[in-house]
């Protein structure tokens, strides 16, 4: 993963949605009980007045009651008396009488009182006249029984005025009374009916507030709830997309790849995922920081958007990874386009500010249904064919391959199998020699590495050394050769020299130097009598760091050699510059010496340049005297090829030895 910055994520506003619903709550709760304690207050105060305003009503009632029955009797009574005082002339009825009459008139004064002002008023001016009248004429009447004129008496009582004057007073006295009657009770029902009033204006009112509260706060709640549904969707999309670009996340992605795929099932379509993986994004964040490596990824999604259909999936799968999944509806083509499309836009230089950044993608590309139905799968495969697309160039876009599939899991399990192998100390040096060409005596050995396979046997470098490169293996190998050679060097005279093959991707580890020396100090190999064979692709692909090598390595006392001359680019540019002991001649030349003159013209030409730099020339796969003979001509002083010897393990070349100085000295002898 290139990088993983931090970035704000928005507060999301749940928390204050809630918090403000609470608050809405508790203020409706609050105003409710409020106006709850308010309401109850002003009931309990109304129903206590009401009921002292009631009692009072109904107390005046009780007493207009009973003084309209009190009116009625007294009336009766002094009625009564009158005619007996009439009827006997005894004047103890006169007395009664006498007495009851002002009784009678009290009880009226007292009605009166009761009654409603008009009313005691209309009662006055009625009887006023009728009163006097009235009286008069019992004080005659009395006075007649008092002088023993009972006659005189009777005919007042009897008197039509009387009768008339009495029945006005009377029914007069009656309408008092009644109305009287009447006005309590009126009062004493309208003072219940106003409390009925008011309890249930009351009652209205709580239930109309509680309404508007609830309404209030249900309406609030609605809101509260609608943001809660959006705040919602947002987090969904937050979660569901990479906070860098927009685009979608892994998660989103597997999601959305199986609601495109059961799609694509039902209407018997193709899709295609592209995996897009940036070229040289990683050197940008490294030199330019993550600032901008994240100005260019939000570049790169805006990209992505313009240069495919809105319908088109894009998501954000890695650091710089990107996943991109088109219908296919005209068969593979769609795909193919869609992904050189992508090339060429993220291939275009990316401006920010001063800044111009220049980056490129490559792309793998597997199909549905054709590759795999399942979108771990389709991912892998795409993944796979991703890897192809870089190991073929920049820019690369590649189409997924069964065979591809096979040679990378190939591939893989060779990985596996050396990285165990060399721990194993399956794998092994053989050596050959390299001989002067005059006096065919070895000057060194070079070694070369074999693979005691436990199930494929011997395998030769051109099976495994590629994949050691690229995964990084070389380093553990060169350096277990490098120990198992110190050992066997025992075996052979002190001036035969080790040639040693490092590859290009190993000078740029800056410790090589030093872990070379440690294997030769353990095993009390002196430097100089390593030498290292450097290929000329390691000077093309790293000039400077070659050139730092090479003079490390002769500070410390080795030999370097420039292995495989001829093959490279500007071979003879770098001869000049860097300062090499032995230039070995590519075993191309050697092998079309007889066949084609410009070979042995490069060779000539290699030879006396080598003259000039005094830089010895070494000959590989030299395979016949002729070869020998035509090379020692051309002034080529080492020779290597079957000719002289095959690569072999330490042993047989010690036996080797033995014989051939055996043989010598017996010549020597003869
Ligand atoms: P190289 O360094 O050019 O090694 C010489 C190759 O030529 C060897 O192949 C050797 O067996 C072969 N050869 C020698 N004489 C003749 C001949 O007369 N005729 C023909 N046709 N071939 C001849 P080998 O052993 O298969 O190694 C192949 C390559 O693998 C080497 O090429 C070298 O580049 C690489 N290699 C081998 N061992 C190592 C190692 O330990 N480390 C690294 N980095 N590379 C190694
Ligand atoms: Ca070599
Ligand atoms: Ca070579």
């Amino acid at each position: 993963m290139p990088h993983t910055a931090h970035h704000p994520v928005q507060l999301l506003p749940t928390v204050s949605i809630v918090e403000q619903t609470m608050r809405q709550a508790r203020r409706a709760v609050g105003m409710a009980l409020a106006g709850a304690a308010l309401m109850t207050v002003l009931l309990l105060t109304e129903r206590l007045w009401s009921s002292r305003a009631l009692e009072a009503a109904a107390e005046r009632h009780a007493v207009a009651n009973r003084l309209t029955g009190e009116v009625r009797l007294a009336d009766q009574q002094v009625k009564q008396a009158a005619q007996m005082a009439v009827i006997t002339g005894d004047r103890k009825w006169a007395e009664r009488y006498d007495k009851l009459l002002p009784e009678l008139q009290q009880s009226i004064e007292h009605a009166s009182l009761l009654a409603p002002p008009e009313v005691a008023k209309r009662y006055r001016e009625k009887t006023f006249a009728a009163g006097l009248e009235l009286a008069g004429m019992q004080e005659s009447a009395l006075r007649a029984l008092a002088g023993d004129t009972p006659t005189a008496a009777k005919a007042i009582f009897d008197s039509e005025r009387y009768q008339l004057q009495s029945d006005l007073l009377r029914s007069a006295t009656e309408e008092l009374t009644a109305s009287t009657l009447a006005a309590t009770e009126n009062e004493v029902r309208l003072l219940q009916s106003r409390s009925y009033g008011i309890a249930s204006g009351m009652l209205v009112i709580i239930l109309g507030t509680g309404l508007m509260l609830w309404r209030r706060l249900s309406s609030g709640l609605n809101r509260s709830r609608s943001s809660l549904l959006d705040a919602e969707v947002r987090i969904q999309r937050l979660a569901a997309s990479d906070l860098l670009t927009g685009l979608d996340n892994r998660a989103a992605l597997h999601d959305a790849m199986h609601t495109a795929m059961s799609r694509a099932r039902r209407s018997g379509g193709d899709l295609a995922v592209l995996m897009v993986d940036l070229d040289r994004f990683k050197p940008v964040n490294d030199r330019h920081g993550h600032m901008v490596g994240d100005l260019v990824l939000k570049e790169v999604a805006r990209r992505l958007g313009r240069c495919l259909r809105q319908s088109d999936l894009r998501a954000r799968y890695g650091g710089d990874e990107f996943v991109i999944v088109v219908e296919e509806q005209e068969g593979p083509g769609t795909a193919l386009q869609a992904a050189e499309r992508i090339v060429e836009r993220l291939t275009e230089p990316m401006r920010f500010g001063d800044l111009l950044v220049n980056i490129g993608a490559s792309v793998g590309i597997a199909r549905f249904p054709a590759d795999g139905d399942d979108d771990d799968q389709l991912l892998r495969k795409a993944d796979s064919a991703l890897y192809r697309a870089k190991q073929s160039g920049r820019g690369g876009v590649c189409l997924y391959d069964a065979a591809l599939d096979d040679a990378l899991a190939e591939r893989d399990a060779l990985e596996q199998g050396l990285r165990v192998g060399i721990a194993a100390g399956e794998l092994v040096p053989f050596y050959q020699p390299i001989v002067d060409l005059e006096r065919r005596s070895v000057r060194s050995l070079e070694l070369l590495c074999r693979w005691r396979h436990p199930q494929q046997g011997l395998l030769t470098p051109d099976k495994f050394i590629a994949v050691a490169e690229d995964s990084g293996l070389i380093g553990p190998l060169t350096l277990s050769l490098l120990r198992q050679a110190c050992k066997d060097l025992a075996m052979f005279p002190r001036h035969w020299r080790l040639s040693i093959n490092v590859a290009p991707q190993q000078i740029q580890n800056e410790n090589l130097v030093s872990q070379l020396l440690a294997v030769l100090n353990e095993f009390g190999v002196p430097p100089a009598r390593l030498d290292v064979e450097l290929t000329e692709s390691a000077l093309v692909s790293d000039t400077a760091c070659a050139r730092e090598v090479i003079l490390a390595l002769k500070q410390a006392g080795m030999t370097v050699t420039l292995d495989d001359f001829g093959t490279g680019y500007s071979s003879l540019a770098y001869l000049a510059e860097m300062t090499f002991d032995k230039i070995k001649i590519d075993r191309s030349f050697v092998r079309t010496l007889h066949q084609r003159p410009e070979s042995a013209k490069i060779v000539d030409a290699v030879v006396g340049l080598s003259r000039s730099l005094g830089v010895e020339t070494v000959a590989e796969g030299v395979e016949t005297e002729a070869d020998a003979a035509k090379l020692r001509a051309l002034g080529v002083n080492l020779a290597q090829g079957y000719l002289f010897g095959r690569p072999a393990a330490a042993r047989d070349i010690f036996e080797f030895n033995r014989q051939r100085e055996a043989a010598l000295h017996w010549a020597e002898a003869v």
